[in-house]
């Protein structure tokens, strides 16, 4: 091993950022204060959705969503199986059922043409998803135009997972604009493009959606003298209308938050030079670089390289972590975790995610990543490629 570490992602916290926590810390508020609603109009602002729900992660942002939107026992929810494990076990957290549409070869995200083919087939056996959660693999969004269409065709309502794409954009518009979807999910976990430490986002253009989100984010508890039922008996009063939950953020972590969305137009930019660096340096590789689609400004969360030969990718993987470099896997196709497969699915059952993850090496991407850093791992790549 050698002495350097270069990590596949990480935070970049700098002194304003640390200034602006510590100032909270000495406010009045810890949590259920005014930075909260700060940031979550910051995100409003920032993306042009009308709506957003602040959440202690995007994990319990998704269970609010997928609640909000009624899933529950009986019902079907779809995700892309390469993905994080949230996207899939949010609906089974509400009791529903989960199916995967597989991804398409070049962009890594769920593949539109086999999910109208999927559609066609469920409708014809009755069992439509209530459902579909796109996840904007690496940071590029899916081609949501498309999927709206299909969601007015079948009925179906659409989250869209954006925990890598904060501050993507599609079609010129930022992700989370909510243009074709009902509700959109941001994670600021340390790897992602910005970060609270732990927290996530829910944005949305239905005031109705927002309303059970925020409801159900603390409790299901109100306190609107306009909405008790009973509203006799004093300051004091609060009612429980639904079974809600302790998903709350504090407000330590959206000063930070605030802090550091001022310097997501320079994150994204430092992470657009350096996917260009990779995608000139590396591309006399065998190797499938990450395809940029014309509707996208990806956010660039993840850098991942395909190997033309897979059966050189344990070897290269662990050629690039001897050299100190921390290369990563993203994702292990999620129906083929014990978990997943303990409710019938197998492997062989989505073979474009399995060729995927069999190829696929997440090289370092990061604000902070130096030219000089980026150089050693394209060096290292190449000698092991040689
Ligand atoms: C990181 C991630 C999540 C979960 O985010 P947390 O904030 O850690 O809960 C969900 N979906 C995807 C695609 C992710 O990458």
């Amino acid at each position: 091993m050698s002495e350097k570490y270069i990590p596949y992602g990480r935070q970049d916290i700098s002194q304003e950022d640390i200034d602006a926590v510590v100032s909270t810390l000495k406010s009045d508020w810890l949590t259920q204060g005014p930075t909260v609603t700060k940031f979550e109009q910051a995100l409003a602002d920032y993306t042009g959705a009308k709506f957003a729900v602040a959440t202690c992660n995007a994990t319990m942002a998704l269970h609010l969503a997928c609640r909000a939107l009624g899933v529950g026992s009986g019902d079907i929810v779809w995700t892309s199986p390469n993905t994080f494990l949230a996207s899939a076990n949010c609906a089974r957290y509400c009791g529903a059922d989960v199916d995967f549409v597989d991804i398409d070869a070049k962009t890594y995200n769920l593949c539109v043409k086999k999910l109208a083919d999927k559609l066609a087939l469920a409708k014809q056996q009755n069992c439509l998803p209530k459902v579909v959660i796109p996840v904007h693999f690496a940071g590029q969004s899916c081609d949501m135009a498309a999927i709206f269409q299909l969601s007015k065709q079948y009925g179906f309502r659409i989250i869209e997972d954006a925990s890598h794409a904060v501050g993507g954009e599609y079609q010129g518009k930022k992700v989370g604009s909510g243009e074709y979807s009902d509700i959109t999910i941001f994670s600021f976990h340390p790897v992602k493009i910005i970060t609270t430490g732990e927290g996530g986002m829910a944005l949305t253009n239905s005031a109705e959606l927002a309303e059970k989100m925020r409801l159900l984010v603390s409790h299901g508890m109100m306190r609107d003298a306009t909405k008790l039922q009973d509203c006799s008996q004093g300051a004091w009063y609060y009612e429980q209308a639904d079974l809600g939950y302790n998903y709350r953020i504090t407000d330590l972590q959206c000063a930070l938050g605030l802090s550091q969305l001022g310097r997501l137009p320079a994150f994204i930019e430092r992470r657009q030079v350096l996917a260009q660096r990779y995608h000139e340096k590396l591309s006399a590789l065998p190797l499938q670089l990450p395809y940029v689609a014309k509707e996208c400004l990806s956010a660039f969360h993840l850098y991942v390289v395909c190997l033309n030969d897979p059966a050189l990718r344990t070897q290269v993987f662990a050629g690039m972590r001897e050299a100190g470099i921390g290369v990563n896997v993203h994702y292990i196709p999620v129906h083929t975790q014990p978990y997943y497969r303990q409710l019938g699915f197998k492997w062989g059952d989505f073979p474009e995610a399995e060729a995927y993850y069999h190829a696929a090496i997440t090289l370092p991407l990061f604000a902070t990543l130096t030219d000089a850093d980026q150089d050693y791992v394209v060096q290292t790549l190449t000698r092991l490629l040689q």
